[in-house]
């Protein structure tokens, strides 16, 4: 993408992730952070590219997001990536930026997996959008992508809160024509004025702000009821209607083209008079989404009769076939490209140093818990060294607690990355410092973060602009 940094006002064939990027870039983004996770994790470098931007990849989500709140309070554009359970390091700051709001706007992608492409989980990120209270936009293409994340910017500043974007890996990942355009050079908002009734959550502001939440929400509804470029309907045979957004709604227009649609650009809120609408229009009322029946229970909480899916159809990524099955109860024949490969499952590279230590560990007899990186693939036949592997940094708690209640019975291993250990990594070995404990832990320093491409990290010493910052010395930080 970088050749086509200033190639202004044409057509471009972008990734999703590339789209996301060029809108930000548009929307006179200054300051972009964040966490590298497939699949998301192409959007920043791609911002990079573009220029005029400041971007970090920060030590992890939380931070990342910290760092975006603080510039949007000094009043810059700033947008913040991370991939779906990045969003649960990212929780805390998220709920509570919903009362604070914003000054500059601040845009948050959540680049969700279902099928867990390259995760641990799939879970359904479109909860966090109404459990924090914040909105949500899902792009269904590269060209939304980019109006989307130039969108969410706009609601943003024009409602005070921060906008979620969230992306599906088919979408990050997929190739699609987008026209782009120049980049508008938004000043800074505001004076930086001190404002502690907006930016000081201590309870008499917040339960102000939880007031001023509840009107916003209000607003958004009614943006949500008249916006057509958010929310659309598509009439056609009226003998079926079907709810749609995201990538499940071209699984839905593929699988049937004549079907009459309400296709939803903002997840959250809904708008409940243009659904009871569409609904009134059509003969049957089907929801099409995938994961968790998100959708489908605001639709029914508002009174609207929506017909039963097979529950099965809840697992996994969809695909027109499946739609298909879910409409129709009929089974489907595979799609002609799906029949006939062969599995191809990731494994650690043939000369990858960590099968030596994972082949040591087995020999050990070591009860190993693991971390996310490349080395979780250690589980794998034939090394299968891995006892445990459950999120970002818990190996070390995870051995520390083991080690507690177990004593010496197993020699306990906990196995990290270097780029997980500066993620949430540093504080569990604080706490069995801290605490007595006397775990062993490797941590793997292959100087990059591998799994999701190679991004530098501080232990690197390099920054993601390419320019050299302070190296984190992890022998000094475990001595210390
Ligand atoms: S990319 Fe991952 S699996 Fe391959 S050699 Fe590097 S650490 Fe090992």
């Amino acid at each position: 993408m970088a050749e086509h940094a200033r190639d202004l006002s044409k057509t471009l064939l972008l990734s999703g992730n590339e789209a996301i990027a060029r809108g930000a870039w548009e929307a006179g983004v200054r300051l972009g952070s964040g966490y590298p996770g497939t699949p998301s994790s192409e959007i920043l470098p791609a911002l990079v590219a573009l220029g005029d931007v400041y971007c970090e990849w920060s030590v992890n989500e939380k931070v990342a997001l910290e760092v975006a709140a603080g510039a949007s309070v000094a009043g810059a554009r700033c947008i913040v990536t991370m991939k779906h359970v990045g969003l649960n390091v990212a929780a805390d700051p998220l709920f509570t930026m919903a009362y604070t709001g914003v000054e500059g706007g601040l845009v948050i992608i959540s680049a969700d997996d279902p099928s867990m492409h390259s995760s641990q989980n799939e879970q359904d990120n479109r909860n966090y959008a109404r459990a924090a209270k914040v909105p949500m936009l899902e792009p269904s293409d590269s060209r939304e992508a980019r109006e989307m994340t130039m969108r969410a910017f706009e609601l943003s500043e024009e409602f005070d809160t921060p906008v979620i974007l969230r992306p599906l890996t088919r979408v990050c990942h997929s190739d699609g024509l987008v026209e782009v355009g120049e980049r508008q050079e938004v000043g800074l908002r505001g004076d930086l004025a001190k404002q502690p009734e907006k930016y000081v959550m201590v309870p008499a502001y917040a339960r102000k702000r939880r007031v001023e939440m509840a009107e916003r929400i209000a607003r958004l509804v009614a943006l949500a009821e008249e916006d057509g470029g958010l929310n659309r309907e598509e009439m056609g045979d009226r003998s079926l209607g079907i709810i749609a957004s995201g990538v499940a709604y071209q699984y839905a227009k593929e699988a049937f083209p004549e079907a009459s649609f309400l296709k939803l650009g903002m997840v959250w809120p809904l708008p409940p008079e243009r659904i009871r609408r569409f609904a009134a229009q059509v003969d049957r009322l089907f929801v099409v989404e995938e994961l968790d029946p998100f959708l489908t229970e605001q639709v029914l909480a508002m009174g609207v009769a929506v017909e039963p899916v097979d529950e099965s159809s809840r697992i996994g990524e969809l695909t027109p076939e499946r739609v298909r099955e879910m409409v129709t109860g009929e089974k489907q024949p595979p799609a002609q490209a799906e029949a006939g490969l062969p599995p191809r499952p990731p494994t650690l590279c043939a000369g990858c140093p960590h099968r030596s230590v994972f082949l040591a560990l087995r020999r050990l007899k070591a009860f190993v818990t693991g971390d996310i990186g490349c080395y979780t693939l250690g589980t794998l036949a034939p090394l299968e060294a891995l006892h445990t592997c459950l999120c970002m940094g818990a190996g070390i708690n995870e051995a520390h607690g083991i080690q507690k209640v177990r004593g010496h019975e197993a020699p306990v291993v906990a196995v990290i990355g270097d780029s997980t250990f500066t993620h949430s990594g540093i504080t569990g070995l604080v706490n069995v410092a801290y605490n007595a404990g006397v775990s062993t832990v490797l941590i793997l320093d292959n100087r990059t973060t591998a799994m999701t491409g190679g991004q530098v990290h501080p232990g690197t010493g390099v920054t993601l602009s390419g320019l050299p910052g302070r190296e984190l010395d992890f022998e000094k930080l475990a001595d210390a």
